[in-house]
């Protein structure tokens, strides 16, 4: 499974989200060979619950792995502080980026840890993450924590 097949799975997890009214944003994890691990998406308004990133999902469902530094996480915007924390608490190898347009995230610092970045600079993400800022702009920045308009 290459890169661009491994965020088709975490774009479809953003697109469920986008569909419940939730904050857009799907991930996977996948380890070294490109088996699927775990899949998951934002559903901080599904659940009422603001500790569910679309990363954080993922990474729980994957359950308990003995080591991070092989596996690929893949999501469909560039990771939050709170998920590049995750990140860089279990030493996450690879980290593929669908984009980094709608939120820039903070790709440098996770360089510095070493951790691989990938992106891809995805029109798809692109798109939907747009469509979701413009109609639900208190939402978005809820979830980033910052102050909206
Ligand atoms: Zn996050």
């Amino acid at each position: 499974m290459n890169y661009t097949e491994m965020l088709a799975v975490a774009f479809a997890e953003a697109q469920a989200g986008f569909e419940e009214g939730g904050v857009p944003v799907g991930a996977a994890l996948f380890a070294a060979d490109g088996k699927l691990l775990g899949r998951g998406r934002n559903r901080r308004v599904q659940d009422n619950d603001p500790s569910v990133h679309g990363e954080t999902d993922a990474f729980r469902k994957a359950g308990r792995q003995t080591s991070y530094r092989d596996k690929i996480l893949v999501t469909t915007l560039a990771p939050c502080w709170y998920c590049s924390g995750l990140i860089r608490q279990f030493n996450i190898g690879t980290v593929v980026v669908g984009e980094s347009v709608n939120f820039a995230g903070h790709l440098d610092w996770l360089r510095e840890a070493g951790v691989k970045i990938v992106e891809l600079n995805d029109s798809a993400c692109i798109d939907l993450m747009s469509r979701f800022i413009a109609q639900s702009p208190r939402i978005w920045f809820e979830d980033i924590g910052e102050d909206c308009c």
